[in-house]
């Protein structure tokens, strides 16, 4: 395994990109639930949405599984609206309350003391879970050394000519680059958003100008 590549990346961006948690939803939340919560939010809307929306969220339910599972599925729907796809949204974190409930007496910190691999096997037979969703809460609240891929990983990866293929794939292959996972998935998502953006990548002052093959070939 060789991490050269990875830590030049990283060292590079480091200079020119502050990871601001505020910017990422997984981080502003300290309870297991609300975490899993607040990733589940965060499928295909933006920070911003579905960090208002798990706030609200934990405003009006709070953070106790068995509370969400006597909720009703409407007025669920209505205080996660504004994270969007809310219906759908809903019955996802009522099976996961299910879940936790069945799983670990709704307690979600005694999946610590489980085998991260097992608790991923678990999360996907949640429907409306996959496996982004999942590496998510195991590399945010676990700690496991799993690599989630979003399409602004996909997109730099493949830029980079990191990684390709499909979300297995990049996740194995930016596992061999990256020595630390969660750093690596903040940076690369940080660099998908501030430098290179899916129309006009902005190479001209992207810090890894120099040794992406990419660059400026747009
Ligand atoms: S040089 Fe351009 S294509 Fe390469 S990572 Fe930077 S912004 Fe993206």
């Amino acid at each position: 395994m060789n991490y050269q590549q990875g830590n030049k990346i990283i060292y590079r961006l480091r200079q020119s990109i502050t990871i601001d948690k505020e910017s990422y939803v997984a981080m502003q939340f300290s309870n297991p639930f609300e975490i899993l919560v607040s990733i589940i939010l965060s499928q295909n809307t933006n920070d911003k949405n579905s960090s208002r929306a798990t706030r609200r969220f934990v405003e009006k339910i709070g953070t106790d599984p068995r509370l969400v599972i006597k909720t009703d599925q409407n007025e669920l729907s209505e205080i996660i609206k504004s994270s969007g796809m809310y219906n759908q949204k809903a019955r996802t974190i009522k099976r996961a309350a299910k879940w936790v409930v069945e799983r670990y007496d709704g307690d979600l910190s005694k999946s610590r003391n489980d085998d991260p691999q097992s608790v991923k096997n678990e999360l996907l037979k949640i429907k409306g879970i996959g496996p982004k969703t999942a590496d998510v809460f195991l590399l945010f609240y676990l700690g496991a050394r799993v690599f989630p891929v979003d399409v602004h990983i996909k997109r730099v990866s493949l830029r980079l000519n990191l990684a390709k293929g499909d979300y297995s794939v990049v996740s194995k292959k930016l596992l061999n680059v990256f020595e630390n996972p969660l750093e690596a998935h903040l940076m690369l998502i940080a660099l998908g958003r501030k430098y290179c953006r899916p129309k006009a990548p902005k190479c001209n002052i992207c810090p890894l100008n120099d040794i992406c093959p990419s660059a400026n070939i747009f």
